[in-house]
């Protein structure tokens, strides 16, 4: 029964744009009514209508322990006896700092921000400011938050500068911005060979995962520092969604190719309002106080998120967290594969650390954006509400990565598989 649910979202839709305050919450990708969410706890969700669900979205990545994790809860009570907000230096973010760059050592220095969009936005700028140059080079299907120069797309032909994806952004921005292929070295060459001399920078997911999850095929992400290196344009590994969830130290520590710049976000903040962009003292040093380059945040670095965040990430850091999350991670993908396989239905899978992601598709890999978004979205959307009606709460989209938290445990997996086998046995298309 969705009865409560349904209410809320024609109640919501009166005053807030399309119901919801991120546009892919409102299910318009898969039809039907999006669950409005009382409580959560571990790997559960419930919604308004008492329904329990298994939560493969945690709450777009940052939940990586779980929620409502107790030792969390008690850092953001604790600080919060203290007052919510000073709008001056702590010591917490100090200790932010301190651990960031020793859990992520290529963050040398590091500036907290609020958000993903505002680390992406704001590393570009102190990329463009440090190396005096104006274009970006982004790859087709990587998202990076909604600031106006990354709100582009590729062009029509191999090679052209973007073009707006959102009105509201002005073609002149966008010029700025050429978009090219992911895992494909030779686009992204000969985007230097045209423009070597004005691209500031390469920004990059490590880990694709906004195109459901690709990982880097081998080569590519050391082929992007060896570009940069040869044309004097900064690395920035976009790590807001791969940061402590594709290991510990990242994406880069995983594939070990080290960027300039990293922008990080979502488990950053253990579930609070919280990103970073950090890197190479040289060039954060050009950040205002210290440069030129203005960058600044009223809420930046508050006592609330610093306290949730330091929690978070000092329960990752601790020996072994990764173990069981990786190996359920690879048993639940593998298992909705098997599944999907046994009923006749065309699956392949791809996983990095704890996101996994999941193509109705006949191609053995799927390693690029063209095969992503040529997967069949028809079975996709019949599984996603057989999986819904199951008690199962995936991304409402196939073009997201699907995210597995610590405290789902081998028996909330092997509950999912067996959910997908009979989600998969309704599947007309
Ligand atoms: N970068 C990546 C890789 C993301 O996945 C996202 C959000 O999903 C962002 C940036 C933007 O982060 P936020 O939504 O916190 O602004």
């Amino acid at each position: 029964m969705t009865t409560q649910s349904e209410k809320l979202f024609a109640r919501a839709q009166i005053t807030i744009p399309g119901g919801v305050n991120s546009p892919v919450r409102a299910f318009k990708a898969v039809g039907g009514t999006p669950r409005f969410i009382t409580k959560a706890d571990g790997p559960y969700m419930w919604d308004v209508d008492g329904n329990r669900y298994i939560d493969y979205i945690c709450s777009w990545g940052p939940m990586v322990l779980g929620h409502n994790n107790e030792k969390i809860r008690k850092a953001v009570i604790e600080a919060s006896e203290f007052g919510l907000s000073y709008g001056a230096p702590t010591e917490a973010e100090i200790t932010m700092a301190e651990l960031v760059s020793k859990l992520v050592p290529s963050m040398e220095m590091v500036r907290m921000v609020n958000s993903g969009t505002e680390a992406t936005m704001s590393a570009i700028r102190l990329a463009r400011g440090y190396t005096s140059k104006n274009k970006i080079l982004k790859f087709e299907g990587c998202y990076h938050g909604h600031a106006d120069s990354l709100l582009v797309k590729a062009g029509s032909g191999a090679l052209t500068l973007g073009v707006p994806s959102s009105p509201g952004v002005p073609d002149d921005f966008a010029k700025h911005t050429l978009t090219v292929d992911f895992n494909d070295l030779s686009s992204v060459q000969q985007a230097f060979d045209e423009h070597g001399d004005d691209i500031a920078c390469i920004i990059v997911e490590p880990v694709a995962g906004n195109m459901n999850c690709i990982p880097p095929v081998e080569g590519f992400l050391e082929g992007l520092r060896d570009i940069c290196d040869n044309y004097g344009a900064v690395l920035i590994f976009d790590e807001v969604m791969t940061g402590f969830r594709v290991s510990l130290g990242g994406a880069q520590a995983h594939y070990k190719v080290i960027p300039d710049l990293t922008c990080l976000g979502k488990v950053i903040g253990g579930g609070m309002p919280v990103g970073a962009f950090g890197g190479k003292k040289k060039i954060l040093t050009h950040v205002a106080p210290t440069g030129p380059i203005y960058q600044a945040g009223t809420l930046s670095g508050n006592p609330i998120a610093m306290a949730a965040g330091l929690s978070a990430l000092t329960q990752l850091a601790e020996p072994g967290f990764y173990d069981s999350i990786f190996e359920n991670t690879r048993i639940l993908a593998e298992g909705i594969r098997d599944t999907a396989h046994q009923n006749n239905i065309p699956m392949s899978i791809n996983v990095a650390g704890s996101m996994f992601g999941i193509f109705f598709t006949e191609e053995p890999k799927v390693t690029n954006y063209k095969q992503a978004i040529s997967c069949n979205t028809e079975q996709f959307n019949q599984f996603y509400h057989a999986m819904l009606n199951e008690g199962v709460y995936l991304a409402p989209a196939s073009y997201e990565a699907g995210f597995v938290s610590k405290m789902h445990t081998l028996d909330v997996v092997n509950a999912t598989i067996e959910a997908a086998d009979r989600a998969f046995k309704q599947i007309t298309a």
